[in-house]
């Protein structure tokens, strides 16, 4: 079982924000912003590629929700999910972060030149 399979069912603690029947929000263990909150699905998947778009829609409500919990649904939030080995995703089991809470940069992707691509 993996990781965040371990969290829902509580084997693994966590600092835990909202759940439903479908999904499960908590804190992440290494915060990169004053609010960064992990949205999972309870069922498994690997990554954004497997979530059918009905579920996804789901999820997309489910978050909207966290970002209220946590107070950044009027100040503003980004939210993101890192996918398979170029998008830098470590924990195979799909979930997306919820940044907020300060005034948030936007990163620098990539070493490799758009350039080069065009
Ligand atoms: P990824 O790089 O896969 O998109 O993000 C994985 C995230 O999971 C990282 O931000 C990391 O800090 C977080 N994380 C890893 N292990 C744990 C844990 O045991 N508990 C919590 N709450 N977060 C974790
Ligand atoms: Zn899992």
């Amino acid at each position: 079982m993996c990781l965040f399979c371990k969290i829902v069912n509580r084997e693994i603690p966590s600092n835990h924000v909202q759940e439903n029947e479908d999904f499960f929000a908590f804190h992440d263990i290494n915060p990169k912003a004053p609010v960064h909150v992990l949205v999972i699905p309870k069922i498994h998947y690997n990554s954004f590629n497997d979530i059918s778009g009905d579920l996804m829609g789901k999820m997309g409500t489910f978050m909207q929700e966290v970002a209220k919990t946590v107070g950044v649904d009027q100040s503003g939030y980004r939210i993101i999910s890192n996918i398979g080995e170029n998008g830098g995703q470590e924990v195979k089991h799909l979930h997306f972060h919820l940044l907020g809470g300060a005034k948030l940069k936007w990163g620098h992707f990539s070493d490799a030149d758009p350039k080069d691509f065009f």
